[in-house]
């Protein structure tokens, strides 16, 4: 019988210090010790979800708690060689942090915080969807990355987990780029397979305990959901957090074609699932732990016919579109549109709200997601 993978639930009901401190600590005592994953004498990038500039409790980013607690098991255990980058949606490492918090705890641990400065482009060969990436420098000089995910929905690819947080390997405007090249939901979901088997994070780690819900990743509802979950499978992880949430698994294209594409594995019956009290069967931790009532996307996805069809004629697909009266105005949208003659503009001039041309919008929901006033939805 295939080993199967592990996945660490540990149920933390806030964001106090030491409980979460405890709470790593036994997560990685439970997977086996951090040392077996990671060599101290090894150089580590820390990659938390840094989407953009926003209140931590949003529950927009990677809650600073866990970094934090994070960089300081790291620091104890006598880890030298440490930094933390992101390619952010938007703004930089230095300025999403900025006032965090996060950005005290990396100074007391003395853990710099990293703006890429230079995009090299690489060869996939092995690459199934993405032949080729373009990530930064300072990411491809470190022997080892570990994922400080967040726990939230994604209207594309219906959640943002271990496996999307990759993506926040891209440099820079090479992210707006890959939406262009990989317009679909599962194309998309492809792309992040082969980016997490070519840059192989070590271990990831997912801040669930306060999740995001309804219109995620950026403009949604927090959702407390108290748990922080711990793998090295990140289809595994992925997988644990939909079931949490009641969504089957197999419904999320990272899962599904991360499975498929040998990254790991959604099924329930490949998944270790522990807790700190010991091994728990699925259904007993989501009668637990999990939350029916969680907003996110359950509805079963078109057949490839129906899609292309729905597609060509640009009808009962999801779109974005604006709340006139949230609108300020800023602009970001239009920005963040990747699709070079910009599906989203002011069209009617600056003092009105941006105008969708559907015939142009990729669906990527680039600008839903970078909307600071959650004045876009999709629908
Ligand atoms: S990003 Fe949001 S607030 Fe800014 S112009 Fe677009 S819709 Fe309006
Ligand atoms: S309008 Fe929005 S959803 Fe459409 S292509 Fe532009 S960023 Fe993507």
């Amino acid at each position: 019988m295939n080993k199967k993978s592990k996945v660490i639930l540990l149920p933390c009901n806030s964001y106090r210090e030491e409980l979460v401190y405890e709470n790593l600590e036994t997560g990685l005592e439970l997977l086996g010790s951090l040392e077996s994953i990671v060599g101290k004498e090894e150089s580590v990038l820390l990659k938390p979800n840094l989407l953009k500039k926003a209140e931590v409790d949003k529950a927009v980013i990677t809650h600073p708690v866990i970094v934090g607690m994070f960089a300081r098991l790291m620091r104890e255990k006598g880890y030298q060689d440490i930094i933390l980058a992101d390619s952010c949606g938007n703004g930089t490492t230095t300025k999403v942090i900025h006032g965090t918090g996060m950005d005290t705890y990396l100074d007391k641990f003395d853990i710099p915080a990293i703006d890429y400065t230079k995009g090299v482009h690489v060869e996939n060969p092995d690459g199934i969807q993405a032949k080729e990436f373009v990530l930064p420098a300072e990411l491809l000089e470190r022997d080892c990355v570990i994922s400080l995910c967040k726990m939230k929905t994604h209207a594309l690819e219906r959640i943002t987990g271990a496996v999307k947080n990759s993506y926040g390997f891209i440099y820079g405007f090479h992210k707006a780029k890959g939406h262009t090249l990989y317009p679909s939901a599962d194309s998309f979901a492809r792309m992040l397979v082969d980016l997490n088997q070519y840059v192989k994070p070590r271990l990831y780690i997912m801040d669930g305990i306060v999740a995001m819900e309804g219109n995620g990743p950026g403009s949604g509802d927090p959702a407390p959901m108290n748990v922080i979950l711990m793998s090295q499978d990140p289809v595994a992880l992925d997988s644990v957090f939909c079931h949490l949430i009641h969504l089957k698994p197999e419904m999320v294209p990272t899962n599904y074609h991360g499975e498929k594409m040998g990254l790991g594995t959604w099924k329930e019956e490949e998944i270790e699932l522990l807790t700190p009290g010991g091994p728990i069967r699925m259904e007993d931790a989501v009668a637990q732990y999990g939350n029916p009532y969680f907003d996110v996307d359950r509805r079963v996805a078109r057949s490839g016919m129906w899609e292309r069809l729905a597609k060509a004629l640009n009808i009962f697909q999801k779109k974005p579109y604006i709340q006139s009266d949230k609108c300020i105005r800023c602009g970001i949208c239009v920005k963040s549109c990747p699709v070079p003659e910009k599906a989203v503009n002011f069209r009617n001039g600056r003092e009105n709200p941006p105008v969708y041309d559907y015939r142009k919008c990729i669906r990527c929901f680039c600008c839903q997601e970078m909307c600071p006033e959650k004045a876009i939805h999709v629908k």
